[in-house]
């Protein structure tokens, strides 16, 4: 059973946290595989601030890193987007197939 009260309690300390390192390799590995937040129901995101439900917070260690991982998450999208472009577009230009040709 979940105690709402507390839960609240522990989403607004872990939001106005600032303190908490997380480790490159792991920002990384999440940002190019993504996050999944909360494995079906989650009671703990019904009750917390801004989502901030204990998957979250149990995965970053402050909300400037969920921030983070967002951002680069974002980033990582558009540059596979960009690649799939690249690589669909790759076979359109018989002409120079050197590397350094302008755009
Ligand atoms: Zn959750």
């Amino acid at each position: 059973m979940i105690d709402i009260k507390k839960e609240k309690e522990l989403a607004i300390a872990w939001l106005e946290n600032q303190e908490g390192t997380m480790d490159d390799e792991t920002l990384v590995y999440l940002s190019i595989n993504g996050y999944e937040e909360c494995a079906g129901f989650c009671a703990s995101r019904e009750y917390s601030e801004d989502h901030a439900c204990r998957c979250r917070r149990q995965t970053f260690p402050t909300n400037k890193h969920y921030e983070l991982y967002l951002d680069l998450r974002q980033i990582y999208q558009e540059w596979t987007k960009l690649a799939v472009i690249a690589s669909a577009t790759e076979g359109n230009d018989s002409e120079s197939s050197e590397t350094g040709e302008t755009q």
